[in-house]
């Protein structure tokens, strides 16, 4: 008997893989980003479903998820790309497993070089240039001399070069100005390479949202994460994806309280009419924001109803009303919403964050999740 669970449908992972590909510009190649575990999702079971569904690339930030990969044979086949490295992190390992390893230094560069030499094995390489993001990338000053090192160590048999990429700042606020900007910087520092003789076959910009509403930027590539699981980072950016992450945990008590009642740590919600509270055993240790307390949304019994009071550790506390809801009955804390439901959205609003922080902090030893599905 369970208590509480995070469902994964794969069979949605696979459809949404497969409808995104579909909305690609002919001969692009679709990555499905699965760092984070999969946004919570689970990454091994994820990278399985998202492969049927069509993506021959994986992405992931840290190298340890990228070699967790290959080590579990999910997705075999398919290329993958690790982006975020810290110095001094032995690469070895990774070129001998065939990942794909971006560089935005000539340090980070040389590291990768070293490692291709101790593996008599060539790296493949995606240079990646901030074009306005600044957070990862060479600043365009580098670039050139970033570029002309790699184009060494390729003529050396050390690097190949597979990509030049970058990441847009502002793809989800569709007509901001910055994305231009950085279409225009991405194509000087192409034009740049160009003119270094380095041209590879792909070049890579897109995320979720550029994948969704510009397609000027699909290029060769797109890395898309958080429509891969069904959600869009565009409010009814796409009606076709179908969330694959659901919350649910079985009601442990319900009880009467009177009006004037204090609820939950604080007193911060006090009961106005008499009502009936049901008790639903998850909290902030498996990933229910705190910063949703008494603005939660949970559906019981066939409504949707109100978490009040504070989000404790373990449990949460709903207001059932005059309702029939009884010890045991199934409460969901999200869904796709087709059964009415709220969504990842809705508890985004809540506890005023975005649904990707949602799904991807949901989840624990004690509240496991349960794929579904025929991939499953
Ligand atoms: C996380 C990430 C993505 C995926 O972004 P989504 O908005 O989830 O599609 C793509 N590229 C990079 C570099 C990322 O860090």
């Amino acid at each position: 008997m369970w208590q509480a669970q995070v469902r994964i449908d794969l069979d949605a992972i696979r459809h949404n893989v497969a409808t995104l590909k579909g909305m690609l510009r002919p001969g692009t190649a679709l990555m499905s980003v699965v760092k984070a575990d999969a946004y919570g999702h689970g990454m091994l079971r994820v990278a399985e479903a998202a492969v049927r569904g069509g993506a021959t690339w994986l992405g992931t930030a840290t190298l340890d998820e990228a070699l967790a990969l290959r080590e579990h044979g999910a997705g075999g086949g398919v290329k993958i790309l690790s982006w975020l490295h810290s110095p001094g992190r032995p690469l070895g390992e990774a070129v001998a497993a065939d990942v794909d390893l971006s560089a935005s230094s000539i340090d980070a560069l040389d590291e990768i070089v070293d490692a291709a030499r101790k593996v008599r094995r060539a790296a493949a390489v995606h240079l990646k240039i901030d074009t306005g993001l600044s957070r990862n990338g060479a600043g365009r000053g580098d670039w050139p001399a970033l570029v002309t090192a790699a184009a060494k160590a390729q003529a050396d048999g050390d690097v190949e070069i597979a990509a030049i990429w970058s990441h847009f700042a502002c793809a989800d606020e569709p007509g901001h100005p910055s994305i231009l900007r950085q279409q225009l910087a991405f194509d000087e520092a192409l034009d740049v390479a160009a003119g270094l003789g380095v041209e590879p076959p792909l070049r890579h910009f897109a995320n979720s949202a550029a994948a969704l509403t510009l397609p000027e930027s699909h290029f060769e590539l797109v890395r898309v994460g958080l429509s891969t699981y069904g959600l869009s980072p565009i409010p009814g950016g796409a009606p076709d994806l179908r969330p694959a992450m659901s919350v649910h945990a079985r009601v442990a008590l319900v009880k009467a309280v009177q009006a004037g009642e204090g609820v939950s740590y604080g007193h911060t919600y006090k009961i106005l009419k008499d009502t009936n509270l049901a008790l639903v055993p998850v909290g902030y240790a498996d990933g229910v924001p705190r910063s949703a307390s008494s603005r939660g949304l949970v559906h019981i019994g066939g409504k949707v109803r109100r978490v009040v009071g504070r989000v404790c550790m373990d449990q949460i506390v709903v207001d059932c009303g005059d309702d029939d809801v009884r010890a045991g009955d199934e409460a969901v804390l999200f869904g796709a919403g087709t059964r009415g439901e709220p969504t990842a959205d809705d508890w985004a609003v809540a506890a005023d964050t975005i649904n990707y922080e949602i799904v991807t902090r949901m989840g624990s030893n004690r509240t496991p999740r349960v794929y579904l599905g025929e991939s499953a």
